[in-house]
């Protein structure tokens, strides 16, 4: 199979960073898409909070919203986000099965990597939504997701290829579906990642693609 038809198979900041209070994901997202904690809020369009499945067993988590995913206010929607969709059927999960997010919710200017002191005031968001999700497992899409989630500086050779435990939630890494446009040879390994994560997915999640209620 070649590398490119891997997947084509069927099936000024204001406010302080104190942790929000607990509550549902509408109103998690309704305070988000008013948030300033950061100077991101400067350059946005829009606040891309995340969607999906309020109950899936799995989290898809990328790092920050690009220009396509700014303008529509929804995560991996452009070139990556057709990709991810792809990646993600390849091993029998549809968009609206999962829920994914990002670390950051505002698109850093000219796609830079997030600053430390921007994913510090961005993560209470994500952490209330894996609350109120509650998933199984984490995929974590690039170094940046990775290493924020798992509080490390590890390498993705490091990271991806097995199931890494991080508080409640079984974590697999994989590559960056930019990553993968960028150089096509990871496609085998992420490959091989999915397929890892679709075989766990089974296990924990006892076969079926949403949790029980
Ligand atoms: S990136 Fe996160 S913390 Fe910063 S303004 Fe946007 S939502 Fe708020």
């Amino acid at each position: 199979m070649s590398q490119e038809s891997l997947f084509d198979l069927p099936g000024t900041p204001s406010g302080s960073c104190q942790e929000p209070p607990a509550r549902d994901l509408d109103s998690v997202r309704n305070a988000a898409i008013e948030c300033r904690k950061c100077r991101l809020s400067e350059t946005r369009r829009n606040v891309v909070f995340g969607e999906g499945n309020p109950r899936a067993g799995l989290f898809v988590i990328g790092e920050a919203p690009g220009a396509e995913e700014d303008a529509q206010a929804r995560p991996f929607v452009g070139r990556s986000g057709q990709l991810l969709d792809k990646i993600l059927l390849a091993v029998g999960f549809e968009r609206k099965d999962v829920y994914i997010g990002n670390i950051i919710k505002c698109r850093p200017p000219e796609n830079r990597n997030p600053l430390t002191d921007e994913i510090e005031c961005c993560m209470p968001w994500l952490s209330e939504q894996l609350d109120i999700v509650a998933p199984k497992i984490l995929l974590l899409l690039g170094r940046v997701a990775a290493n924020t989630i798992l509080g490390n500086n590890l390498s993705m050779a490091a990271m991806r290829g097995r199931i890494i435990r991080w508080n409640d939630f079984d974590c697999v890494v994989t590559y960056h579906p930019a990553a993968l446009l960028r150089n096509p040879n990871w496609k085998r390994p992420c490959w091989e990642d999915v397929q890892m994560l679709r075989a766990h997915y089974e296990r924990v999640c006892q076969g079926s693609v949403t949790r029980d209620a």
